[in-house]
């Protein structure tokens, strides 16, 4: 069976949820191997193993922290060299994207991102793509060379395969751009106890129908009690009340969780563009005849400030 290389996001050793859902979908066209890079990659092996990883190609080495992303790029040109796989899977993240793009430059072969879906085909793996502000559905093929596709968090259900996940020693030699971008310093974020937006599995947003930025409590009561992360209209974040990292839409973030709540928020197609994909999708707004409702699989018509919190609510009751 051929082999499916997988990029492994991981925080020193602990892998992101986004990469276990590659392995259950790099399963659907081959057998998974995982490239794991940097700090702790070896530590990557046993979560990675569980979901299906056949093998664990690892390299650490300082330029993965020190310089941006061509030493990566490097390495998973050195997997795709040392496999010859039948296509190379990496996550959806803005680092993803680039590194799977110079990737693909490399190799000369053709991407896929932002795929949604992926499902075996007789020329190669096909896509699912949600394009033009998730107006079409679209199916792709890469018609040259390796297929390079990087996925959206949350297009897959992660589902455990147990498999041997031999950890094996990648060689890799670092090209003369690899040092280009130097890395000065890093400020971590403060951390908001919640989960990180377009990873996470319920998205709260909030919009200009929140009035205020003390009013976004409610908003963070509800996410807090399903365990969501937090966004926002770029009304509501234009008017200040919450962080721009904050905004899902064509100008901020891409979300495409199981479970999207829209509080206070019309559905302006720029807003749809970035949560269309939404598995499932609630909307609380006082106008029946708000946009939104045309997307909804289930919408309430009322006052947020009646609704939400009593949702809230009745969802802490039922947790006990
Ligand atoms: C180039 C461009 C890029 C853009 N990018 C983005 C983007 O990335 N993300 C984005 O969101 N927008 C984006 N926009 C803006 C977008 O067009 C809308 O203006 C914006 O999404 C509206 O935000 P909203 O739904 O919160 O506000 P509004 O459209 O004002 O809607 C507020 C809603 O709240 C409801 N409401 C009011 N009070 C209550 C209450 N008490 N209870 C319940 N409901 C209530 C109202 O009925 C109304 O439907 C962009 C626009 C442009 C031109």
């Amino acid at each position: 069976m051929a082999e499916v290389l997988v990029y492994v996001d991981h925080v020193d050793g602990a892998v992101r949820k986004p990469t276990l859902e590659l392995l259950t979908l790099a399963r659907r066209i081959g057998e998974p191997v995982a490239v794991a890079l940097g700090s702790g990659a070896e530590n990557t092996a046993a979560a990675l193993a569980e979901h299906g990883a056949v093998k664990v190609l690892t390299h650490d080495a300082s330029e993965y922290a020190d310089y941006l992303v061509v030493p990566k790029v490097d390495a998973l040109q050195a997997a795709v060299a040392a496999v010859s796989p039948a296509a190379v899977l990496v996550p959806s993240s803005a680092e993803g994207k680039e590194i799977a793009a110079r990737l693909a430059l490399r190799i000369g072969s053709g991407i896929i991102t932002d795929a949604v879906d992926l499902e075996a085909g007789d020329e190669g793996p096909v896509a699912t793509q949600s394009v033009f502000a998730a107006s079409f559905t679209t199916k792709t093929r890469v018609s040259k060379g390796t297929p390079v596709i990087t996925v959206k968090p949350n297009s897959a259900a992660v589902e455990a395969a147990p498999a041997a996940g031999a950890v094996e020693a990648l060689a890799v030699t670092f090209s003369a751009q690899a040092t280009g971008t130097k890395v000065t310093g890093r400020t971590p974020r403060e951390s908001t106890g919640r989960p990180e937006l377009t990873e996470a599995a319920i998205v709260v947003s909030g919009g200009r129908g929140v009035n205020g930025a003390e009013n976004f409590a409610i908003i963070e009561a509800l996410a807090d009690s399903l365990g969501a992360a937090v966004g926002a209209s770029r009304a509501a974040v234009d008017a200040g009340w919450y962080p721009h990292t904050n905004q899902v839409g064509q100008t901020g973030k891409s979300v495409s969780p199981q479970l999207y709540i829209a509080n206070g928020i019309s559905g302006a197609i720029q807003h749809r563009a970035g949560m269309q994909t939404s598995k499932t999708i609630v909307a609380v707004n006082k106008d029946a005849e708000a946009p939104i409702f045309d997307l909804v699989d289930y919408g309430v018509v009322g006052d947020l400030f009646d609704v939400v919190p009593q949702l809230t609510e009745e969802i802490n009751t039922r947790k006990g």
